[in-house]
């Protein structure tokens, strides 16, 4: 343990005097503790941080996704009042890109902003002063339609994952090795977590699973049902049931290990898109699809306002073909990338879907 207690260790001398002091943590713990690090000291996103998401590679993305909720809301009928809510907004750059194009509709909804960074809710106030901050939904309104945005949110949120031993499944520890973090099977078993077609995969198999992602869906759908509105969840992630690790460390646009940088890295892991569907629908919402990110900027016309503004700014033509490559080419964002549309039941269907 000689030198890693000295008071700059940062947080993996935290984990390291924390696993010393009473055992090994679970993959979430380190995960929740990580993130909560990372995101709350710095701003991550853009050429001189970690990493870059669709936002702020181009407006069109979120004048998209506005033109969306503005004709999704527009066909139920003009419902007041109505309350736009992004999770994890970030820069807020998706917020001021949509909410303009929305207003040319005459959308102009509440803005709340659920965000976990000091840093990056200071940011946020520049852009929105008016809005309205959240630890969670909890505390969103209960009274008026939602229109709900998360990009890049819910692969930020801790997995659970549980590997198989020769003795069976357990779930996935790391613990500390003198020099290092390391993962590592726990003792307890936990076979009974396991759904029964994974039940006898091979001695390593990994599977995880996102409490957290799961529950904000359930609140999310719950709240479409009550309240009315429509849901836009982007993210990387699958839509069938896989084993597997995904998870992943970036620092620097770079991947590097995801235990050798606690806090000082992104730490993400795949969205399943097909579980969060199907909790989405068991609290009632209208599920609309899920679809590849390329195929519904495609379908909500990403090159005809490339073109727009194009013709607006010729100097421009060519950075905002390669912005659309970027967001909807099938080796860019355009396919491992997914959005899922959710709206209340009885709400229009959604473009795109
Ligand atoms: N949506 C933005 C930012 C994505 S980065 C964009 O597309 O550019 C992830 C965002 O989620 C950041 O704003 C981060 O601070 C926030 N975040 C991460 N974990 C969170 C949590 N547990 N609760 C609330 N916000 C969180």
């Amino acid at each position: 343990m000689a030198g890693v207690c000295q008071p700059d260790g940062g947080l993996k001398a935290v984990f390291a005097r924390l696993i010393a002091a009473t055992g090994p943590i679970t993959v979430a713990h380190y995960m929740a503790e990580s993130n909560a690090r990372y995101y709350g000291e710095r701003d991550p996103l853009g050429r001189a941080g970690d990493f870059i998401t669709a936002p702020e590679i181009s407006q069109m993305f979120g004048e998209l996704i506005g033109l969306w909720l503005a004709d999704l809301w527009l066909r139920a009928g003009r419902p007041t009042p109505v309350h736009y809510v992004e999770l994890g907004p970030g820069r807020a750059t998706l917020a001021r890109d949509a909410l303009a194009a929305a207003r040319r509709f005459g959308l102009e909804p509440k803005v709340h902003f659920v965000e976990a960074s000091a840093a990056l809710a200071a940011l946020q106030r520049a852009a929105f002063p008016g809005a309205i901050w959240h630890h969670d939904l909890a505390s969103v309104p209960d009274e008026g339609c939602l229109l709900l945005v998360a990009n890049e949110f819910l692969d930020a949120l801790p997995v659970r994952q549980l590997v198989r031993t020769p003795g069976g499944w357990r779930e996935r520890m790391i613990g500390w090795d003198g020099t290092g973090l390391v993962a590592l099977a726990g003792e307890r078993p936990m076979d009974l977590a396991v759904p029964p077609q994974f039940a006898d995969a091979p001695e390593g198999a990994i599977l995880e699973t996102s409490p957290a992602a799961a529950s904000i869906a359930a609140e999310a759908a719950r709240r479409l049902r009550g309240q009315g509105g429509a849901a836009l969840i982007i993210d990387y992630g699958y839509d069938a049931p896989q084993l597997g690790s995904t998870l992943q460390a970036v620092r620097a646009h770079a991947r590097v290990d995801a235990l050798a940088f606690p806090g000082e890295a992104d730490l993400t892991a795949h969205v399943d898109f097909a579980a969060l569907a199907q909790i989405a629908q068991a609290q009632g919402a209208q599920f609309l699809g899920t679809v590849g990110q390329g195929a519904w900027l495609r379908a909500m016309g990403i090159a005809a306002r490339a073109q727009a503004l194009a013709r607006a700014a010729p100097e421009q033509a060519e950075a905002l073909r390669a912005a659309m490559d970027r967001l909807t080419g099938e080796q860019h964002m355009g396919a491992l990338f997914k959005v899922m549309g959710l709206t209340a039941p009885h709400w229009p269907e959604g473009a795109g879907f």
